[in-house]
C-alpha cells in the first residue's frame, strides 16, 4: 500500500510542478510518520524515502534509536524548550519555532555540541485561534532578534493551513506565506536570507507546490489515516 500512495503522490507532486513550469527537484518530500510503526517507515525507505517528519520528541527518539540508517529527520510539531536538548544534531530542520525564546534554546544547545541547527519559523497565516505559530505582524521583530543568533539559521517559513473540505480555500493562504517570504527577503536584514517555504499537507499539497511549497508535508496521503485517538 505504501508503496502505491508514494507512487501516487510523486505523480501528483510531478503534475503540479508541471502546471506551474516548477522541476520536480524544487520540491521536497516529507513522509509525515508520526503515530504509525518503525516498519512502516521502513517500507517507505524501501521506496527510496529519506525524509521524514514526526511531531512529538519522544516518539522521535524512539524511533531512531530502532532505525539505524542515515535518515533526515524533520520535526514537525509544537517543541517546547526543556526538549530542545534532545533533538540537537539528531534533525535536520526544526519547522516549528514560534517564539524568540525557543529559539534562544536551540541556539544554546546548538553552540553546545557546536553545530548550526536550520530553522524554520511557524506562521499561524489565517490567524485561527487554535493554531500554533507567529502571527504575519511579529514575524520582521521576532526575525531580527534571531538573526544575532549564531547557531541558528532560520531557513524559512512553515505552516500548516486550516482543514478545509476544497484545497483551493487554502490557495490564498498559500499565496499570502510566499508574499511573507518575498517581503522579509526584501528587507535585506542582516543574516536573514530564506528560501524554504514549508506548506501543503495531503489534502492541499498539490495547491501549495503550485504557490511555491519547497517542502510537502504529507502523512495520510502515504501511511494512511491515523488512528483516532492518535492524531494529533
Ligand atoms: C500530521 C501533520 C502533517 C501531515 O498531515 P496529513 O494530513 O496526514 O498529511 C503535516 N504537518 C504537520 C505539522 C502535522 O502535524
Amino acid at each position: 500500500m505504501i508503496a502505491e500512495n508514494l507512487k501516487q503522490v510523486e505523480e501528483n507532486i510531478c503534475a503540479a510542478c508541471k502546471r506551474v513550469g516548477r522541476n520536480r527537484d524544487e520540491v521536497t518530500l516529507v513522509a509525515v510518520s508520526k503515530t504509525k510503526p518503525v516498519e512502516m517507515i521502513q517500507e517507505a525507505m524501501a521506496e527510496g524515502m529519506v525524509a521524514f517528519g514526526e511531531n512529538r520528541v519522544q516518539e522521535l527518539m524512539d524511533k531512531l534509536e530502532k532505525i539505524k540508517e542515515p535518515l533526515q529527520w524533520h520535526l514537525i510539531g509544537h517543541l517546547q524548550r526543556n526538549k530542545v536538548k534532545y533533538i540537537i544534531g539528531h534533525v535536520c530542520l526544526i519547522h516549528s519555532v514560534d517564539s524568540f525564546r525557543l529559539a534562544e534554546q536551540i541556539n544554546q544547545e546548538s553552540e553546545k555540541r557546536q553545530i548550526k541547527t536550520d530553522i524554520l519559523l511557524e506562521i499561524n497565516i489565517a490567524d485561527e485561534d487554535s493554531k500554533f505559530g507567529l502571527k504575519k505582524e511579529q514575524v520582521i521583530p521576532v526575525l531580527k532578534q534571531m538573526a544575532v543568533l549564531p547557531y541558528l539559521r532560520v531557513r524559512g517559513l512553515m505552516t500548516v493551513a486550516p482543514f478545509v473540505e476544497n484545497a483551493e480555500e487554502n490557495r490564498k493562504h498559500f499565496q499570502n506565506m510566499k508574499k511573507l517570504m518575498v517581503d522579509i527577503n526584501q528587507k535585506n536584514i542582516d543574516n536573514v536570507y530564506m528560501d524554504i517555504l514549508s506548506m501543503g499537507m495531503t489534502g492541499d499539497y498539490e495547491v501549495a507546490i503550485e504557490e511555491g511549497a519547497t517542502i510537502v508535508r504529507v502523512g495520510t496521503g502515504i501511511f494512511g489515516e491515523r488512528e483516532k485517538k492518535l492524531q494529533y
